[in-house]
């Protein structure tokens, strides 16, 4: 059985966060390969060392002193050093470091050192090796990841390791220079490792246990998911709700591995599981709700527009023009609402409607702002009757009035659009009928 562990920034802020880790990896044979992000945030308005890296080579690219910068940067990591009690000496790495930052290496090599000397004092503090990310984890010329070239080379190198650390968020390019993922990419080679050794499973250990069914901000103590899909997943990420890089889903997944959530400062929480599917009933009907604010409906009207041919692309070819995207579309008889993002939209409003008058000649067009959408998502709503009378006479009982209904082809989700003002009464009532009441 083969684990690869991911810890993320705040897992591995300090020398205790470190011992946690520590103790977590060694808990298990199986966790073999593990990948760490750089030093995260110790207390709530504590710096990133990601963050730190950046402002400093900022000044160094722009010829300025950076020293005092660079010296927080070198005490975030002996203060890790030197609180595990451990010999190690970084000089050698930090002189190269400060010489490539005066020699314009780029900001994502300045970047990437925080993930690469995290992974230094790791792998020297578990006795693991320690495998540069550089040498196996490769983009191409156009700066995408390269999976081929990465497979080939990264499963032959950990097949020769039997525990290795290979630090997240970067790799090479052709040309030799370090390019980073987006933000929070460790998360992506957390997955690229495991898809490479075939894993069993990817542990993703963070600051929280798993995803939650609802946004904390707004529901007090929502439950935790236990098991949810990644198509699942998709849909609720889509809506808002963030834990994971929406770019580490896609290895695991392809090779049938499943990610399994953790908290590292309560590593005996089930966390949650992310699979490809599953015959376990969900605990709820619903298995997460997700909302946004800040979308805005055109209601165009015209008479007879059931019967006129290619009205709706029509309608949608002048979005397109406008380079806006249409989130969802319902449509009655002689209507047709299209809901795009208000600041999206905003920009090109006027060139829209005349575009819509021009092309389509409708008799109205009302628009609306200041709408929120919310997704209902769940793989247990498909086999329960009556899942959307209950959301419908829940939003009704708490005096929301709904703007819209979408219900996917799936049967994965129904999203509602309400009004801004009753998103969170929308959110808690919902919440409530299938949660608290667990009426499944
Ligand atoms: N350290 C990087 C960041 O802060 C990458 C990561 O933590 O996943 O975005």
């Amino acid at each position: 059985m083969i684990k690869v562990v991911k810890f993320g920034g705040s897992s591995l802020a300090s020398a205790e966060q470190f011992m946690k880790v520590a103790s977590i990896i060694k808990a298990d044979e199986a966790r073999r390969y593990v990948v760490p992000s750089a030093p995260g945030k110790r207390f709530s308005d504590d710096t990133k060392v990601t963050d730190m890296l950046y402002s400093c080579y900022d000044l160094a690219a722009k010829g300025k002193a950076f020293d005092e910068e660079f010296e927080q940067i070198k005490k975030r990591y002996y203060e890790i050093i030197e609180g595990l009690g451990m010999t190690l000496s970084l000089e050698d790495e930090f002189a190269t470091i400060r010489a490539c930052f005066i020699g314009k290496a780029g900001r994502d090599y300045a970047a990437s050192r925080g993930e690469y000397l995290n992974g230094i004092v790791l792998a020297n503090y578990l006795g693991y090796d320690f495998i540069d990310s550089a040498d196996v984890i490769f983009f191409d010329d156009s700066g995408k990841f390269d999976s081929k070239r990465t497979y080939e080379v990264l499963s032959e190198r950990l097949e020769n390791s039997e525990r290795a650390v290979v630090p997240g968020f970067y790799g090479s390019m052709p040309n030799d220079t370090i390019k980073t993922f987006s933000r929070g990419g460790s998360d992506v080679t957390g997955s690229i490792v495991a898809a490479s050794c075939n894993a069993d499973i990817y542990e993703n250990w963070t600051d929280v246990s798993g995803f939650l069914i609802a946004d904390p901000r707004i529901i007090d103590n929502p439950e935790p998911i236990k098991v949810i899909t990644y198509k699942e997943l998709r849909e609720l990420a889509y809506m808002g709700a963030t834990v994971l890089h929406e770019d580490a889903i896609f290895p695991v997944r392809k090779a049938g591995i499943p990610i399994n959530i953790k908290n590292t400062n309560r590593p005996d929480d089930h966390g949650t599981m992310i699979v490809e599917s599953t015959s376990q009933r969900p605990e709820y009907t619903i298995t997460g709700i997700a909302g946004k604010k800040g979308f805005t409906s055109i209601s165009i009207e015209k008479d007879m527009m059931n019967s006129e041919l290619g009205f709706g692309r029509k309608v949608l070819e002048v979005f397109e023009k406008n380079g806006i995207n249409f989130e969802h579309m319902p449509s009655g008889i002689d209507t047709m609402t299209v809901i795009v993002h208000q600041e999206e939209f905003e920009k090109a409003e006027q060139e829209v409607l005349a575009g819509i008058h021009r092309n389509c000649k409708p008799d109205s067009i009302v628009i609306e702002t200041g709408l929120a959408l919310i997704a209902i998502v769940g793989r247990g709503m498909r086999a329960t009757r009556g899942t959307a009378g209950r959301i419908f006479s829940a939003l009704a009982h708490a005096r929301v009035n709904v703007n819209m209904i979408d219900q996917g082809s799936s049967e994965l989700n129904i999203i509602v659009g309400v009004s801004e003002e009753d998103f969170d009464t929308a959110m808690k009532s919902i919440y409530d009928i299938f949660v608290t009441q667990k009426l499944s």
